[in-house]
């Protein structure tokens, strides 16, 4: 059985977590960076792009660059607001009012889905690599505030790619489970989550590693994005003051606009006044136009006054749920990296009057609650219990369009509620049961999540037959909802599954077409490896030669530095061929000919009595290079033929190497 992880899937960056001789650990990806920006990307000849890598093309290729993605996930066109939709790349509604996402490069739409799953495949592969195991499930954190169809959409991109999702945690609950790890003291904590894209608040009180979330609430649209668009904006509007020209309709003038506002509002969380300077960011008729400002944090903060009002409103709805006065916190603890904004920190001071927790690092604290529970799962992690609530009321519409509330919000999970219903007219045969979810007592302002019909009700006068509805809520958050005729004992069950932009033959089909894409992208990457390697051999032997000739002369040891010409000539011309076998064994006859080459220098060193320190460097380098176990596991023609060689008495010669140190000292 493969390992089972923890994904803090973010706006912004995405981390993975893991448990780690009963600890946990945060993951380095393969550019050796522990957070990867969570941003997709196709490349002018279609090829996926990943993390830094697309982080990198985000300017030159804005339309094909894709971020913010979770603001999309899950959701209706009609819910979204103007800034998730303000991005330099191209976004729509489908037939069906899901978001799609376009892609010129490839010609393609996406639903978000589809592209946050690429993304969960690099953080499993980077992980699988670290880890030297495969990973079949994962933990994954999402907001507290998302609502079913986000959770289940965030489920169905793990199962895109190809990764099994154990348990969706709330990522408020996550970072409290890294705070409270292995702390025994008895605590009531208070959350405050501003990430990149979204913003959460939950009250737990935390207990000898048993964490009871008592109040969640939150805004999914609402993050880091939001300060840099209010910088955004204040640079447009004045750049259209001066020359009416509007910049946020010009894709790359945006996507600068948007880099620049973001480093100047991280670099005023530390300092009093900031520059911005985009040079060229157009041109008019009378040429090139710039862009040089100065910003300071007073007029940073006087910009996003509202933003500061939206974030209040849900600590406000969080205290008043879980019944606490600010008086009753103990601690507070920050996560996101919108946290760092001294006036978010203020606010925070202003709402509970207690220093907040430092001791937690905001940027991963969440993927590091998200390992524990993964290890609480696979019982690495004993003696720690995580009773979380739903973030949202969950009920269905009743005639007159009322909302009937079955489970409220802040209802501690997994629960299981039921009620009785009846018909609204006589001889009624069928009830439809349309589920939703949210606060509204109109059931049409709340999501709806989806609706299903009970048939086959015996003919009754109105209010007499009774059908009982149930809603399941497991510890994922997740809704089945059961409809059943008492009467008749007929029953009909729906997982609420209606939240994903994908229906199910979509999923199934993307599922196949990655698959087959897997193989072809491992045998692309192959033909590329190896050829690089052979490049990094013939670049090695290149050098050794030129070493022999310093050494020996021209002719020294000519029949060896014959054969390594040879040999570099025979894998030069199978370098671009398609054969892969032909250039295995010419690469293998230039590492045996540089091998004879090398025992050459050896000898040559035998005899001589006063080595020369400089060659001693270079041959220890290469035996370095040809013997260590790393240069042997990453070899990409690690085939029959290698391990022959490997073992082969070239191999054995390693006893009585004659670049040993020992032979040198
Ligand atoms: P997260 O989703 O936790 O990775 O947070 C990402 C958000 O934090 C982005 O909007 C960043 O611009 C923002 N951020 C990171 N560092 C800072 C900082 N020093 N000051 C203000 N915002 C920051």
């Amino acid at each position: 059985m493969g390992q089972i992880v923890g994904i803090d899937l973010g706006t912004t960056n995405s981390v993975v977590g893991v448990i780690e001789a009963g600890r946990p650990i945060v993951i380095a990806n393969s550019e050796g960076t522990r957070t990867t920006p969570s941003i997709v990307g196709f490349t002018k000849d279609s090829e996926i792009v990943i993390g830094d890598q697309a982080r990198r093309q985000l300017v030159l290729n804005p339309k094909n660059t894709f971020y913010n993605l979770k603001r999309f996930i899950g959701r209706e066109w009609d819910e979204l607001d103007e800034i998730s939709i303000s991005v330099p790349y191209n976004v729509k509604s489908n037939e069906s009012g899901s978001v799609r996402i376009l892609s010129p490069n490839t010609g393609r739409e996406y639903a978000s889905e589809e592209l946050i799953s690429s993304l969960i495949r690099k953080l499993i592969n980077d992980a699988e690599t670290y880890l030297g195991d495969t990973i079949d499930s994962a933990v994954i954190t999402v907001p507290a505030y998302f609502n079913e169809s986000q959770r289940q959409a965030t489920k169905d991109s793990a199962l895109l790619a190809g990764i099994k999702v154990d348990r969706i945690l709330n990522e408020p609950t996550a970072a409290a489970l890294a705070y409270g790890f292995e702390k025994s003291s008895s605590n009531n904590v208070l959350v405050f989550d501003l990430g990149g894209g979204t913003f959460d608040v939950s009250l737990l009180k935390i207990s000898n590693g048993v964490f009871d979330v008592k109040a969640t609430c939150g805004d999914t649209q609402l993050g880091g994005n939001n300060f840099d668009s209010k910088i955004v904006d204040w640079l447009a509007e004045r750049f259209l003051a001066e020359h009416k020209i509007d910049l946020r309709r010009d894709r790359q003038a945006l996507q600068r606009l948007t880099e620049a506002a973001e480093k100047a509002k991280c670099e005023l969380s530390g300092l009093q006044k900031t520059k911005i300077s985009l040079p060229f960011i157009t041109t008019n008729d009378d040429g090139p136009l710039h862009i040089e400002e100065d910003i300071n944090r007073k007029l940073f903060e006087s910009l996003c006054q509202d933003l500061l009002d939206r974030l209040l409103e849900p600590v406000q709805i969080a205290l008043d749920d879980s019944g606490w006065e600010p008086d009753e916190i103990d601690e507070v603890v920050l996560v996101g990296g919108s946290t760092r904004i001294p006036m978010v920190q203020q606010l925070v001071k202003t709402l509970v009057p207690n220093e907040p927790c430092q001791s937690v690092n905001p940027d991963e604290v969440v993927a590091i609650g998200a390992a524990i529970q993964s290890g609480i799962i696979s019982g690495d992690l004993r003696d720690l219990l995580l009773n979380d609530v739903t973030p949202l009321s969950l009920g269905l519409e009743t005639i007159g369009g009322l909302m009937k509330v079955l489970i409220p919000r802040n209802t501690p999970i997994p629960v299981r509620q039921s009620d009785v219903f009846s018909t609204s007219e006589s001889n009624q045969s069928s009830v439809v049961v349309q589920v939703r979810q949210g606060e509204r007592p109109l059931a049409a302002e709340n999501k709806s999540l989806g609706k299903f019909r009970l048939s086959g009700i015996p003919p009754a006068p109105r209010g007499i037959p009774q059908v009982q509805v149930a809603f399941d809520i497991d510890a994922n958050g997740l809704l089945e909802v059961s409809a059943t005729d008492k009467t008749t004992g007929r029953k009909q069950t729906v997982s609420i599954s209606g939240g994903s932009n994908l229906n199910e033959q979509e999923i199934n089909s993307i599922i196949s077409e990655a698959k087959s894409k897997a193989n072809e992208d491992r045998k692309k990457r192959s033909v590329i490896d190896r050829k690089n390697n052979a490049l990094t051999l013939i670049a090695q032997a290149e050098r050794r030669l030129r070493d022999a000739s310093l050494e020996f002369g021209p002719y020294g040891a000519e029949r060896q530095q014959r054969a390594v010409e040879l040999a570099i000539q025979d894998v030069e011309e199978f370098i671009d061929d398609d054969d892969p076998q032909e250039l295995e064994l010419s690469v293998s006859a230039l590492q045996e000919a540089l091998f004879g080459l090398n025992r050459r220098f050896a000898a040559e060193k035998k005899n001589d009595n006063n080595p020369f320190q400089g060659i001693k460097n270079t041959f220890g380098s290469l035996k370095d290079e040809l013997f260590s176990d790393d240069y042997w596991d990453e070899d990409p023609w690690d085939n029959e033929m290698n391990s022959n060689y490997r073992n082969s008495s070239y191999r054995n010669s390693r006893d009585d190497d004659p670049w040993d140190n020992d032979y040198f000292l």
